[in-house]
């Protein structure tokens, strides 16, 4: 890690924590998840300085969860995928500027530059970009009804195609494109998913889980396919009527919805010569190598005590929210290293997945529960410790594991498979 953070840093006196609180300006750049959490961790942690939060949507900070899910069924309304009442930013002195993209940082001067060349002096700046839809490079990907689902934008667009009978080709059996099939479904439509890997979800759970999920999915009438690459998409006067794969057989379709991954924007960074290496690479303080700068969320890229020594880059709301954390409570003069453990969750219809810890190769797995129905966990031990668990309608096993992983509590492939060990007592009994 030591050798990522070469990057010439600029005025490291200034390294702000030990400073007056009252006088400094902090700058997010990125109104999303993580940009907010932090704005409202400082002023909750009664920081007296300025806060600017500028984003470039014309959005204020919104939660992107239900995008997929509850917005697009229609039982979340647009108020409750809001992160906070319009209110909240003027009640706690918040400069929030919306539609305002920053293009430059002279880390020098201190000077963030946007756009249209307004620019604004920090103290500290919180680079909070996110990630952006990676685009399927095939010909036709810019025909109409060809959708991605990053934005509010992108799923207002999408809830209006949401009809009865049509057919939708989604490309990518993550977990964008498995929570928007799942909610096509309910809403009638005619849904079939293709993936370029085997199974579902391929890098973010067992061959286990997969496999329910593939079985679960094609009961609720969605048709799946894997090994599966798209050639093109077809198009009649603009707009697409069909998947052609590799292999040349064409699917149908009245709209295509793309869910391949992300890219983390990281821009920025790279442009005033931060270290970026897929994300911008952060240390346990989710400082960059420019002491003046953390970077948090979808765009950061750090060792994580869960992540085998590895740099990763984790893309969640808990990691989002964890991480602009750490970097608040740095601000308010109480550092600490960020220990936290990952969780994620993704709710497909009737199937509620949740995950903590994080997946290796080198994983055994024993399975707790009964894997021929829809509720049981797969716990993951990497080098004989428990290293990953997935739990699937057994929200228990899940809060458990994660308690579990945060305190180190050593737990055996026998008691985690064993239906009849508790697993609340193995925390009882290293509380007393
Ligand atoms: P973002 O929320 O992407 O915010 C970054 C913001 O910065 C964006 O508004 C972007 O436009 C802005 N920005 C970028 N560059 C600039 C610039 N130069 N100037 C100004 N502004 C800029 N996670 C889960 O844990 N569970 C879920 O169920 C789940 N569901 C999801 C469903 C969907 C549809 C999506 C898209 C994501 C989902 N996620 C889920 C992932 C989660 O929402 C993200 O991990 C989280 O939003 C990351 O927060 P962030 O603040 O890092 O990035
Ligand atoms: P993802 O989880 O990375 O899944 C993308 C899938 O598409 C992968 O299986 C990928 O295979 C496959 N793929 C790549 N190129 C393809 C191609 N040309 N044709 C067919 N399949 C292809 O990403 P996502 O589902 O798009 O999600 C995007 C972002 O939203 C991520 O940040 C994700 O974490 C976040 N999100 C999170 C949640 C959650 O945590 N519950 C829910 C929704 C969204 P390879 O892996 O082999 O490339």
């Amino acid at each position: 890690m030591a050798s990522s953070f070469d990057c010439l840093s600029v005025r490291p006196e200034r390294a702000l924590l030990d400073t007056c609180m009252t006088q400094q300006t902090v700058v997010i750049i990125g109104a999303g998840q993580a940009g907010l959490q932090v704005v409202a961790t400082l002023r909750e942690g009664r920081y007296e300085g300025r806060l600017v939060l500028v984003g470039d949507e014309p959005h204020a900070p919104y939660q992107r969860p239900p995008l997929s899910k509850g917005y697009l069924l229609g039982e979340t309304p647009l108020e409750q995928v809001m992160l906070r009442p319009a209110q909240f930013f003027s009640q706690h002195a918040i400069e929030l500027i919306q539609g305002k993209r920053a293009i430059s940082v002279d880390r020098a001067s201190r000077r963030v530059r946007f756009e249209d060349a307004f620019e604004l002096e920090y103290d500290h700046l919180v680079l909070a970009t996110g990630a952006r839809n990676r685009p399927l490079q095939v010909p036709g990907a810019d025909l109409q009804n060809v959708f991605y689902l990053r934005g509010l934008e992108e799923a207002r667009a999408l809830k209006a195609q949401l009809v009865a009978g049509k057919r939708v080709v989604v490309i990518g059996a993550g977990f964008i494109g498995l929570e928007f099939a799942a909610s096509a479904i309910k809403h009638g439509l005619d849904v079939t998913v293709l993936d370029v890997a085997d199974r579902p979800m391929a890098r973010a759970v067992s061959r286990t889980m997969s496999a329910i999920f593939a079985r679960e999915h094609a009961k609720l009438g969605m048709k799946l396919r894997f090994n599966t690459q798209v050639a093109r998409l077809l198009g009649e006067r603009g707009q697409v009527h069909a998947v052609e794969t590799v292999e040349g057989q064409l699917l149908p379709a009245d709209l295509v919805v793309i869910g391949i991954g992300v890219l983390p924007n990281v821009e920025l960074a790279a442009g005033c010569q931060l270290t970026v290496d897929d994300g911008i690479v952060v240390d346990e303080l989710m400082q960059t190598c420019d002491s003046n700068i953390s970077a948090i969320g979808d765009v950061a890229a750090h060792v994580s005590a869960y992540s085998y020594g590895q740099r990763v880059r984790l893309e969640s709301v808990q990691n989002a929210v964890d991480q602009a954390r750490c970097v608040a409570a740095r601000i308010l003069g109480k550092a600490a290293t960020y220990q936290a453990v990952p969780w994620f969750w993704s709710h497909q219809g009737p199937l509620a997945l949740q995950m903590t810890g994080l997946p290796s190769l080198q994983c055994d797995e024993v399975v707790r529960g009964d894997p021929s129905g829809t509720a049981c966990s797969v716990f993951s031990f990497h080098a004989g410790q428990l290293a990953y668990v997935e739990s699937l309608n057994r929200a228990g096993d899940h809060i458990l594991s994660r308690r579990l992983l945060g305190s180190r509590i050593a737990l055996t492939p026998e008691q985690a498979a064993d239906p009849g060990f508790e697993l609340k007592s193995l925390l009882a009994r290293a509380a007393r």
